[in-house]
């Protein structure tokens, strides 16, 4: 079933009222009508259950009929992945940390990251499409910084890991107890350079090794995902 973005401002007690872009798309394409069901989520953990109440060109009101709230999780995962300049797969990475259930998803500047600039706006977009996709009430949060010092200051989890190639394959990781909040991190394309990983030891930081093989960063990004979770 479709799942619709309505946000929290945009519902007036028992009438919510889709945005522009999300009303088009069902009423244009999916051919909502009046009296259909429908079902949405705010992006913050809300559920709504409606049924269509006016349904014009660029315009959905929906009656709703019930509402749930699903929890913010004890101990959110952070995973935090160094810049990538190639844009498809930079977008690629996000899209699977939503998918995975990454609570709080970062891109910082790594020292070995390419020069360029995070669009933040189009990973909102990526965030928000793909966890309409894959049916996450919650949204991820998301946030970038100039450096991996920058997010680590910003980060209040209780353990912090980084996934680092050069780490031997005995220390390859199973998956993690979700005991404590978490922060994860991937270096970019051009790994983590040596003074980061001595700024991770630094706070305490854990290095794990995701197997023999050397991954790229966004493939890093998913199989470390997949162990958070
Ligand atoms: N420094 C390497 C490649 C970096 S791969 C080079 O340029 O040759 C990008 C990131 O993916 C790394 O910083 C690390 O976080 C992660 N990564 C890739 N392979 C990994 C492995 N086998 N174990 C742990 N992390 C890995």
């Amino acid at each position: 079933m479709n799942v619709f973005y309505l946000p929290a401002e945009q519902i007036f007690g028992e009438v919510g009222e889709l945005p522009e872009d999300e009303a088009r798309h069902a009423i244009q394409v999916l051919r909502y009508r009046e009296g259909d069901e429908i079902r949405c989520i705010d992006g913050q953990g809300g559920c709504y259950e409606g049924v269509v109440s006016r349904a014009a060109k660029k315009q959905l009101q929906l009656k709703i009929t019930a509402q749930t709230t699903e929890e913010p999780v004890q101990h959110p995962v952070t995973l935090a992945m160094g810049y990538i300049r190639q844009k498809q797969r930079l977008e690629f990475a996000v899209e699977k940390m939503v998918e995975l259930g990454v609570d709080h998803i970062s891109i910082f500047h790594g020292d070995h990251s390419e020069p360029g600039k995070v669009r933040n706006d189009r990973m909102e977009g990526v965030i928000k499409a793909a966890s309409k996709q894959s049916g996450r009430s919650r949204f991820p949060s998301f946030a970038s910084f100039n450096s991996l010092d920058d997010f680590l200051s910003a980060s209040d989890s209780e353990r912090l890991i980084a996934a680092h190639e050069k780490v031997s394959d005995e220390k390859k990781q199973d998956k993690f107890e979700r005991e404590q909040s978490l922060s994860a991190v991937v270096g970019p394309e051009g790994g983590l350079s040596d003074r980061e990983v001595d700024l991770i030891k630094e706070n305490q930081g854990e290095l794990i090794s995701l197997g023999e093989r050397r991954l790229r960063a966004e493939t890093a990004v998913i199989a470390l995902a997949v162990l958070l979770k």
